[in-house]
């Protein structure tokens, strides 16, 4: 998986199992408490990048937004500890009404929708993980009339979608089928860069898009990171 972040940020305690059959309650605590610390720390180069396609707040929104999910996740862990779909319902509606901009009602979706494909589930296996995280690709999709190709988040979530369910088919342990879809997310978001955008502010640029990457897409690549982090048993301390 690639790393991301300095050595001297690696976590101090790692509490999961690192060989995880399942995702469970507590990875999706690890999840949001190191997306949260993770789009902190890339706040001013998300920022950056919007900058020269939208309005520049993307990395802000995104820091708040996950700030405000951190409650939210251990107060959903301590009610419902068995039932990680609701959690995930619940991160998404914290994140549609935390998250500014377009970013939060797009993302909101995609957890609402994975959620939903997980209610009533303690745990989720590659195979389910799968079927959530396509269930809130598509979701993201119809949200945000969006399509592969058009520069936005789906451009990195779509290959990772791919990379977790071909992971799941040939039976690979859950860490390697999550890292494969980090890393199949990074390849789509530096795929972003010679895209002329086709949704969002970025599209009033037309041809003058092209050149920079997708902030949509480098945060979705920082969360599916994030994710793989979690699942490997690590926890930010
Ligand atoms: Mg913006």
């Amino acid at each position: 998986m690639q790393r991301i972040g300095s050595p001297a940020s690696r976590p101090r305690v790692a509490a999961a199992s690192p060989d995880a059959a399942a995702l469970a309650a507590p990875h999706v605590v690890a999840f949001v408490e190191r997306a949260a610390l993770v789009l902190r720390r890339h706040e001013a180069l998300l920022d950056r990048l919007d900058a020269a396609l939208g309005d520049g707040d993307h990395g802000t929104n995104m820091a708040i937004g996950f700030a405000a999910a951190v409650p939210v996740a251990r107060h959903g862990i301590a009610e419902r500890p068995d039932d990680v779909g609701e959690l995930l319902r619940a991160l998404g509606h914290s994140l549609v009404a935390n998250v500014g901009g377009a970013s939060g009602p797009l993302y909101g979706t995609a957890f609402i929708e994975a959620g939903f494909a997980l209610v009533g589930r303690p745990s989720a296996g590659p195979a389910e993980l799968a079927a959530a995280l396509e269930a809130g690709r598509d979701g993201l999709a119809r949200r945000g009339r969006c399509a592969v190709g058009d520069k936005t988040i789906l451009d990195a979530l779509d290959p990772a979608c791919r990379a977790l369910r071909a992971g799941a088919e040939a039976r690979l342990p859950l860490l390697d089928c999550v890292a494969a879809a980090a890393v199949a997310a990074g390849v789509g978001m530096r795929g972003t860069i010679p895209l002329v955008a086709r949704r969002g502010l970025a599209l009033r640029l037309g041809e003058r898009s092209r050149g920079h990457r997708d902030p949509g897409a480098v945060s979705c690549f920082l969360l599916l990171g994030a994710m793989a982090r979690a699942v490997a048993g690590e926890t930010v301390g």
